[in-house]
């Protein structure tokens, strides 16, 4: 109890963290999704004088690839020294369950270590505007600026508007260990701060996670205002699929799909949201997977035994609500969990749908959609996932050694999964990335990826 006080108590206090005069906005309480009472924090958004002015000193990291490397490990163990207050943020900012916020605490230190490691030799774009989203505050908000960061640029970092407090505490530590400040520099805000720092002239490249919507809106910023051919790399939506067939082991399948489906509440780019059973084991498996939900615990991140937390706020609580009441009106839903009262949590929800194609949009939340097929329909399944333009993950359960490889030759997805959870990726040897409206490619975390952080040849990198 007294261990963790602290940080339960703490309040922290996000603004700009620009190298010149900061003119934030009044700060503004941070939310914790699971808690209303509690209120981790403070944050000053960034004004459009801010954006100007940390645009205007921007200034590429001139040290040596190795000592550019020697701060981006440090940075490492910075984060790992100050594994509470991190841990304390993922979970009362980003309502992360203890399992979530250890894996990703992971992550983001693996992918400085990665990333300072593996910085090729070659001259850096120039500015760059890193854009994260809520999801992976700290991984994915790490991830994109070391990239950035290892190959030279200047980073301009705009986090997620629900949560700033995580971000500015990584970029104090980033600086800490020796990023010099005109190197990186934090603008929080909401998509008006995004809109300008993927619009100035001055920026030469984008790294942007977040839904698809958001990413055609840059590109078309882009092409409008920036030099031509200066690269976005967006890592974006899905609609992801699993197939499990009637060889499939019944207690992996559902182990895999209650991870794929219901961990992090479903808020997760890779989470399974349509799921293909074969129509002869079809009801077995659906009373196994709802025997399984009853066993999940939904509640408040921070004890050790939830196993799913609230969604991210009000307004992503109120357009899921409103998918399942529309469900609900057309006797569509097969099953649905108790959950808290208070806080921003939705039910783990199960719909019964004919197929993909009736899935709208990416439904980000703890919602799965279930389909059933006949075995002479396979090709046909495929088809109609393909058919909905994304590819991130895609989820096989089987026996059948032919048909593992007959659906991994048909199926358009980045990163395919047989006989195991859809969710996850592993820096380095499994790089993660979609295809169609999924993103641009290469896969972060992989070898290519930092490619494209280095400056066009023909289109010249001056500033
Ligand atoms: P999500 O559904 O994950 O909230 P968004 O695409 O809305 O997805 O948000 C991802 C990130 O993009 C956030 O940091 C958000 O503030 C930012 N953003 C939203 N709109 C814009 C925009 N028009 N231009 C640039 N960034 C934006």
């Amino acid at each position: 109890e007294t261990a963790r006080a602290p940080f339960l108590n703490h309040t922290w206090q996000a603004g700009p963290l620009i190298a010149g005069s900061n003119n934030a906005n009044k700060s503004q309480p941070v939310q914790n999704p699971a808690l209303p009472a509690d209120q981790p924090g403070t944050v000053a958004t960034a004004s459009a004088k801010d954006v100007d002015t940390a645009l205007a000193s921007a200034h590429p990291w001139e040290a040596s690839r190795k000592e550019r490397g020697v701060i981006l490990n440090k940075a490492a163990d910075l984060y790992e020294q100050n594994f509470g207050a991190l841990f304390a943020l993922l979970a009362r900012e980003a309502g992360k369950t203890q399992l979530d916020t250890v894996a990703e605490l992971r992550e983001a230190v693996d992918f400085l270590r990665y990333f300072a490691a593996n910085a090729p030799k070659a001259a850096p774009a120039g500015t760059f505007t890193c854009i994260s989203p809520w999801n992976f505050p700290l991984a994915i908000f790490t991830g994109q600026i070391s990239a950035a960061l290892a190959t030279g640029n200047a980073v301009l970092a705009k986090p997620a508007e629900q949560t700033p407090l995580i971000a500015h505490e990584a970029v104090k530590l980033l600086h800490e260990a020796g990023v010099p400040r005109t190197a990186l520099q934090l603008l929080p805000g909401a998509g008006d701060v995004g809109a300008l720092l993927t619009s100035d002239r001055r920026v030469k490249g984008v790294a942007f996670t977040g839904s698809t919507a958001t990413a055609l809106k840059i590109r078309a910023s882009m092409a409008d205002n920036l030099a031509p051919g200066a690269p976005l790399i967006a890592e974006t939506g899905g609609l992801n699929a699993m197939i499990v067939d009637s060889t499939a082991l019944p207690e992996q399948a559902v182990t895999a799909i209650i991870e794929s489906a219901f961990q992090s509440a479903g808020q997760r780019c890779s989470a399974l949201r349509c799921l293909y059973v074969q129509e002869d084991i079809a009801d077995g498996l659906i009373e196994m997977l709802t025997g399984a939900m009853k066993e999940l615990h939904v509640g408040d991140p921070w004890e050790l035994r939830t196993d799913s937390g609230p969604v991210i706020d009000i307004t992503a609580q109120s357009g899921i609500a409103n998918h399942i009441a529309q469900a609900q009106s057309e006797g569509r839903v097969m099953f649905q969990m108790d959950v808290p009262q208070t806080g921003t949590f939705i039910a783990p929800t199960l719909i019964r749908v004919n197929g993909i194609a009736d899935l709208e949009r990416e439904i980000f939340g703890p919602v799965l959609h279930v389909a059933t097929f006949r075995s002479d329909e396979l090709d046909e399944v495929i088809d109609a996932i393909n058919a909905t333009g994304y590819g991130l993950t895609f989820g096989l359960q089987t026996r059948i050694d032919d048909r593992v490889q007959h659906v991994s030759d048909r199926i358009h997805a980045g990163n395919i999964y047989v006989n195991r959870n859809q969710i996850g990726a592993i820096v380095g040897s499994q790089p993660f990335g979609g295809e169609g409206l999924s993103g641009t490619g290469p896969k972060a975390g992989g070898p290519n990826y930092m490619g494209r952080f280095l400056a066009v040849k023909n289109q010249g990198s001056g500033h």
